[in-house]
């Protein structure tokens, strides 16, 4: 116990998918202090969200009371100084019955749900189910569609399998690592100290960012390519490993297939060839080629700036072709890390929240499959995949989509092209928002029903090692609020659904019968001893092959496809978006919590101090960024991490969200939105 607390729980960070095990101090139902834990994946360590960032919870702005929006209420604009005066406050009965009432009055075509992968796996699992088999329907997405549908997409087609082959603690067995569009120092930050400690032990380091970050100090190449060239460079380096004969052939025989493909294809990707496109001298695509190549064990992390594009999934693709021929991968050491960025982003996509599967990647187009949860739920269900989340906001647009209920997701803020997402959300008739806060999308509520914050609930998380671990309840969520596993339910009783769920165990019990993965990993066992890791306990995968038809992995080459906006003379600014290490996500949590609002307080965009010289500005200074898509006026930072010509907006920011600017244009597999890079123009703001 700290000094004054009166009790402790054991439980986990709420941020990002390191998945930090953590101790809460409570002293009259207040958290009033964090401790790291030793848990298998931070030993510890927390970093300064994990350690500060709790406080949100007492905040002020808490949903306490259902609210219901008021007769003739425009549900825009929104007076962002009273934004609850266009709400009245309603029992939990009235306010469920019209949650319920106003889903059964659309067709099954006309309702979907966005979940969240900030809830449990219980949560997930309960909620793709309501969409399923309550509103009949398979258009259920979550936030993964924004983050790593690509990676999914090219992982489960290449090896069939989308989560990671190897921890991230694995980069101390390491000869060589290589960090691609990722940036753990600030993203996932307990992540990258073992990163360094690697380097510090003697691993060599290859950092490929069209930005510089905190590991680059760390690393032996910082490798900063243009952005949108990923293809380029990640195929050039191919063409160097096979025509050097740098390539795994036993490797390949044994355990993979159409490498011949590849290698035809690769032929016109040679370093020289490829150079201009990315940025970087032949020479250097060769020395990193061969230093991947030639070490024993090489690991790959990567993160949005790989999956935020058009070619999204040709850049995993790539990836996977420089893991699989040179042998790298299923061996300590070795293997494809996608860093997953919430908290429970990787088991909200186990659990079956994403449109065209149900949990464990059962695909929906299977008949198979679709008749074993027809059976297994005991409902009749759609039997076509459904709709992802920039989809679902184009078909509210086009009059067929009526309704949505959005538990804990602000697509107001998250997704592309915010004043277009904005819109569809203005549209929509019946829309319930679940939430613990007031957000952007609450805003464009018919009914808001108060939910229960991360220390307020129990239940089980998968972080982006594959380790399922127990979180648990510390505090009474405040007021009226209620735990979402029990507004779920009680939505579903009253759409008919039979459902008798007391708590998250019961729903753990269910998906043990329906998830292979969770082979062994009971609810009990987790409560003994905090954490599992799935398939079977195995941290490191595919030593012997891959679960395919035929146990290969499949190569797949790819194409040269670039950005779908490029910068021109009316917009000559590349414009990239991503995350700070203090704030995390939409900023509804972190901007609530006083030390990390007190470090970030401001919205900034980061420039290239010449950029700034060029312009006659100073750090500080307002600018107005603009694309063909919107248009924010926000501080400049000056930072020489960012190179001439680009411009960096984190997306935490409402005042000025840097999502009102990005591209919505999608990956044709994975469907994600190419947010990573679009064309922008600056200028100063007028005063
Ligand atoms: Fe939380 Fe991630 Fe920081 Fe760990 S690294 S404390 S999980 S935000």
């Amino acid at each position: 116990l700290s000094d004054t607390a009166e009790r402790t729980v054991n439980s986990l960070c709420p941020f990002c998918g390191v998945g930090c095990q953590l101790t809460y101090h409570i002293k009259d139902d207040q958290l009033i202090k964090v401790e790291g834990r030793k848990g298998p994946a931070n030993e510890e360590k927390l970093c300064v969200k994990g350690r500060f960032g709790f406080d949100y919870i007492h905040h002020p702005h808490r949903l306490t009371k259902p609210l219901i929006r008021k007769e003739g209420a425009a549900k825009e604009p929104i007076d962002p100084a009273n934004p609850l005066s266009h709400f009245r406050e309603a029992s939990w009965e009235e306010a469920l019955d019209k949650t319920a009432q106003g889903f059964k009055r659309y067709q099954p075509s006309e309702l979907a749900g966005f979940g969240s992968a900030k809830g449990s796996n219980e949560e997930a699992y309960l909620f793709q189910k309501i969409v399923r088999a309550g509103f009949g329907t398979n258009n259920v997405d979550h936030c993964t569609r924004l983050c790593h549908a690509s990676s999914v997409s090219a992982l489960m087609e290449g090896i069939g399998s989308a989560a990671v082959t190897a921890p991230f603690m694995d980069a101390l067995k390491a000869d060589v690592i290589i960090v691609i569009g990722s940036r753990p120092a600030q993203n996932h930050p307990v992540a990258a100290t073992y990163i360094k400690e690697a380097v510090k032990k003697g691993a060599k380091l290859i950092v490929m960012d069209p930005r510089r970050q905190g590991l680059t100090r760390f690393a032996d190449h910082m490798v900063q390519f243009k952005s949108g060239s990923d293809v380029a460079l990640l195929n050039a380096m191919i063409h160097t490993i096979i025509e050097e004969g740098l390539v795994n052939q036993d490797y390949i025989e044994k355990y993979t297939e159409d490498f011949d493909k590849l290698a035809d294809k690769i032929k016109d990707f040679s370093p020289d060839a490829m150079q201009e496109i990315c940025g970087i001298k032949a020479d250097e695509i060769r020395t990193i080629a061969r230093t991947y190549a030639k070490a024993e064990r090489s690991l790959i992390f990567w993160g949005m700036g790989v999956t935020q594009h058009v070619h999204g999934t040709d850049n995993v693709r790539s990836l996977m072709a420089l893991a699989l021929i040179t042998g790298h991968m299923g061996r300590d050491g070795t293997g494809l890390h996608p860093l997953r960025g919430q908290n429970n982003v990787q088991g909200a996509s186990d659990s079956g929240l994403i449109p065209m599967v149900y949990p464990n990647y059962q695909p929906v187009a299977s008949k198979e499959v679709h008749d074993k949860f027809e059976e297994f739920w005991q409902v009749k269900l759609d039997p076509e995949p459904g709709l992802t989340v920039v989809e679902i906001m184009h078909e509210i647009q086009a009059g067929k989509l009526k309704s949505m209920y959005i538990m804990g997701e602000n697509p107001a803020m998250s997704d592309p092209d915010a004043n277009n997402s904005r819109k569809s959300l203005s549209m929509l008739d019946h829309l319930v928002v679940q939430d613990i806060f007031l957000t952007e999308t609450a805003m464009y509520a018919d009914i808001i029903l108060p939910a229960s914050a991360f220390p307020e609930k129990t239940g089980t998380f998968t972080n982006t090692n594959r380790q399922i671990q127990m979180a648990r309840q510390a505090l009474n969520p405040p007021g009226q609020a209620k735990q979402d596993l029990w507004i779920i339910c009680e939505i579903a009783k009253r759409m008919g659904l039979d459902w008798s769920y007391e708590s998250a165990k019961d729903v753990h019990l269910e998906m043990e019968q329906i998830m292979g993965s969770l082979n062994g990993i009971t609810w009990d066992r987790l409560e003994a001893e905090d954490c599992l890791t799935y398939p079977n306990g195995q941290a490191v995968l595919f030593g012997e092959g891959f679960p395919t038809a035929n146990s290969k992995g499949r190569i797949v080459p790819t194409d040269l496809i670039p950005p779908d906006e490029v910068p021109d003379t009316d917009y000559p600014f590349v414009l990239t978006t991503g995350r700070m290490l203090e704030h995390w996500h939409t900023g509804a949590m972190t901007r609530r919590a006083a030390v990390l609002n007190q470090i970030e307080a401001h919205p900034v965009a980061s420039l290239n101090p010449k950029e700034l010289n060029k312009m006659g500005l100073e750090a500080g200074d307002m600018i107005t960024v603009s694309t063909r898509r919107g248009t924010v006026d926000i501080h400049a930072r000056p930072d020489r991490d960012v190179p001439t010509g680009m411009v960096f907006i984190p997306f935490c920011f409402k005042e000025a969200a840097a999502n009102l600017l990005t591209n919505p244009q999608l990956d044709p597999y994975g469907k994600i939105p190419e947010v990573k890079t679009c064309a922008a123009k600056i200028t100063p703001s007028k005063p």
